[in-house]
């Protein structure tokens, strides 16, 4: 199946690999050429790392790179399955993308998003097909995590979803479903968590450093909330709190001052080369 992936961003390039490594032709859309490069340029130094491990030939690497094909003009008609948006975390953005998908593919094809937190129900609600819009929620890194959660908006029908998981499955994901609601499962549960770790700095109770080995040691965290802030993107993170805010209405989930601070300034985290943490 042919597969649109909008956003060429850490999430879109690792989709983008995942499904041209079973086979899948990709169209890879960005908001310039250059992003599309960059994005490229990062599947095909996570290969040459693979291959470096023996875990791929440099054959098959080149073969999954030649079904990757940069799509730049977002109007232009797809003739694709689906398409799944990875775009930057923003309703209004997220909105006017699936308008513009709407238009652009076959009016069978399924919209997925891969949002953290943003509602899919409204999402569908700005399309012409709601019950084919779904949430397909991938894990960074892409090629690394096994879990996809599959988020059912409102309208989104049963043969979506399962054309969905059976696709997620395909790739050698686990799949699971959930409802729609502010921040699903997965940013429900992790992200006041981060954000409490956050404050615990803010308020001086200790150094990042400190908090990321409680964690790490203490709970058996693969890694620090802070250290997972600055991987996820300390933009993203303040999005999703954002959204949980606004969605619950319920003050527990206030964003910390001091991420609003850290993003204003663009200390953003790994891609910015600066967060909890510096990445010189
Ligand atoms: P990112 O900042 O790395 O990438 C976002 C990309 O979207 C950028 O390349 C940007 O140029 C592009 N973009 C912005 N506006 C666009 C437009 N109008 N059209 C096309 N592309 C546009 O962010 P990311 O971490 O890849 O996150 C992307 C999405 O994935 C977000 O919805 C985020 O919530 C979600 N997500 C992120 C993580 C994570 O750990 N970072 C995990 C799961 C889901």
């Amino acid at each position: 199946m042919r597969v649109l992936v909008v956003g060429a961003g850490q999430m879109g390039a690792g989709i983008a690999h995942v499904f041209a490594a079973v086979g899948h032709d990709v169209l890879l859309h960005d908001v310039s050429e250059a992003a599309i490069r960059r994005g490229v340029g990062v599947i095909e130094k996570n290969l040459e790392r693979a291959i470096g491990r023996g875990k791929i030939e440099q054959t098959q690497a080149g073969a999954l790179l030649a079904r990757i094909t940069p799509h730049i003009d977002i109007t232009a008609p797809a003739d694709v399955g689906i398409a799944i948006e990875a775009a930057t975390e923003d309703e209004a953005l997220k909105k006017q993308l699936f308008i513009a998908l709407d238009r652009a593919t076959p009016s069978e094809a399924i919209l997925a998003s891969n949002t953290s937190s943003i509602s899919i129900t409204v999402l569908g609600a700005a399309t012409t097909r709601p019950d084919r819009v779904i949430g397909m929620h991938f894990m960074n890194p892409v090629p690394v995590m096994k879990l996809v959660e599959i988020v059912r908006g409102l309208a989104t029908s049963d043969t979506t979803f399962a054309a969905v998981r059976d696709l997620a499955l395909s790739l050698g994901k686990t799949a699971v479903e959930v409802r729609d609601f502010p921040g699903f499962i997965s940013n429900r549960v992790l992200m006041p968590m981060i954000n409490e770790a956050i404050y615990a700095h803010f308020e001086g109770v200790a150094s990042a450093e400190a908090i990321d080995t409680v964690m790490k040691l203490g709970m058996n965290h693969p890694m620090g909330p802070l250290e997972l802030a600055d991987f996820i993107g300390l933009d993203t993170c303040l999005s999703i709190m954002e959204v949980l805010y606004d969605g619950f209405a319920d003050s527990k989930y206030r964003p910390c001052p001091l991420l609003k601070r850290m993003v204003a300034a663009g200390h953003l985290g790994r891609k910015s080369g600066r967060g909890f943490y510096a990445y010189p």
